[in-house]
């Protein structure tokens, strides 16, 4: 039995794959302490792992006092979380041992942390990976397109915090790469290669283990009688960017007293009594247990969030995307190029043009058929349970005992 060191953070896309790979860890004898912020405590603990926690508000203030505009702004921002991070998790694990660590790809201060402990790490990527040549060649894009009065003071400020950085904990940054990516000597990446971007340029150090779907342990209520026999249309913009109430009245308002039965997700952001009269043929909630809904449904209108997305092809529903920012257009165009979905911008769709995309796709078998081919693929590739599988090869290769 080992001891693992999980360092995550915080959102529902970085932590719900890890549910089931720290379950399986756990099944398989490891022992798990997992650092999350409070509000997975909970999820987290039923796994069987001990959970500790970063303070969430602390930790998402740092984050954002970077800046929210542009992706550098955003690499700043988790520079700012090193504080709320590091010192905590150093203080809570004072005097313990740990074997290995496994640490989210963004969240976490992970690659730092394990070079201050000194222990051999994995990363967890929930995201699409990304190689420092095709991150670097992202940045450089997205930089050009920053007019240089605003570019300039972000890369002083990076200069700033990575100096800081270094001198408080004593560590090594070499890139924007490294803070953003985190990257390890062993990377789990919950997707397939065929469904990765240039899925093929990646190493043998990258195992696309496919999505990580497993029981989530929340206790979202919901009436499964309700839509039990009836295939609805699933919607939902997520858990970050969904506060939208126009796009929720607007989908009222698409399959509102049509033949369709919907379940819509609106986020803990609308207020329910906010949306007007809610169609009978309406099941609407401020969290759905997206999972548990996905195998009855027969169309996903999704944001294509990356575990969304994954989640929706997993059970072979095709998707209407309506991406909106970070990883999404890469996600609805990968969708999109294996004909299981289209994607659509939302600015200044009518009500009208959603219902006859939705039928388009409802009435066309090929959407169907593609989203059943990359259901098979993405089962086949193992989820979570390769997940360990290949972690369990790495600890061998590292000679570190079960
Ligand atoms: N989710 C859920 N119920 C909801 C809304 C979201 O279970 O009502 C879960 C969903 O299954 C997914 C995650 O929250 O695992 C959302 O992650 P995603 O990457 O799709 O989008 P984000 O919330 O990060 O924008």
């Amino acid at each position: 039995m080992a001891r693992v060191l999980f360092i995550n953070a915080g959102s529902e896309g970085h932590v719900n794959p890890t549910v089931g790979v720290v379950q399986e860890l756990i099944s398989r004898g490891e022992e798990v302490v997992y650092f999350t912020v409070d509000a997975f405590h909970e999820r987290i603990e039923k796994t069987g792992a001990t959970v500790r926690t970063i303070d969430g508000q602390q930790f998402i203030k740092a984050f954002i006092s970077g800046g929210r505009n542009y992706l550098p702004e955003r690499i700043n921002g988790l520079l700012h979380t090193t504080d709320i991070v590091i010192p905590s998790v150093l203080e809570q694990i004072r005097g313990e041992h740990f074997d290995y660590i496994i640490h989210d790809s963004m969240f976490g201060c992970g690659r730092l942390l394990a070079q201050i402990l000194k222990r051999p790490a994995i990363t967890s990527c929930t995201s699409f990976a990304q190689t420092k040549e095709s991150f670097d060649e992202m940045m450089k894009g997205i930089s050009e397109k920053i007019p240089a009065e605003i570019m300039k003071p972000i890369q002083d400020e990076y200069q700033r915090l990575t100096q800081r950085v270094k001198e408080n904990y004593e560590v090594n940054i070499q890139s924007p790469y490294e803070v953003f990516c985190n990257p390890a000597s062993l990377a789990i990446v919950y997707t397939t290669r065929e469904f990765q971007p240039s899925g093929e340029t990646f190493d043998h150090t990258y195992k696309f283990v496919g999505p990580s779907i497993s029981p989530r342990f929340t206790s979202a209520d919901f009436d499964f009688a309700a839509i039990k026999g009836k295939n609805p249309i699933y919607i939902s913009l997520g858990t970050v960017l969904n506060d939208a109430i126009d796009f929720y009245k607007l989908c009222m308002e698409a399959f509102g007293n049509t033949g369709h039965t919907v379940v819509m997700s609106v986020g803990d952001k609308v207020r329910l009594s906010d949306l007007g009269d809610i169609p009978k043929n309406f099941v609407v909630k401020s969290y759905v247990p997206q999972t548990e809904v996905l195998p009855h449904a027969k169309l996903f209108i999704t944001h294509g969030g990356m575990n969304s997305a994954h989640e929706g092809l997993y059970y072979g529903v095709p998707l209407v995307l309506l991406p909106q920012s970070a990883d999404q257009p890469i996600v609805a165009e990968q969708a999109a190029r294996l004909g299981a979905g289209i994607s659509l911008q939302m600015q200044g769709m009518t009500a009208r043009q959603l219902r006859e995309m939705a039928e388009h796709v409802l009435t066309n078998p090929s959407f169907q058929k593609a989203a059943a081919n990359v259901q098979e693929s993405f089962q086949r590739a193992g989820g979570y349970r390769q997940a360990v599988d290949e972690i369990f090869a790495w600890k061998r290769q590292y000679q570190i005992d079960n």
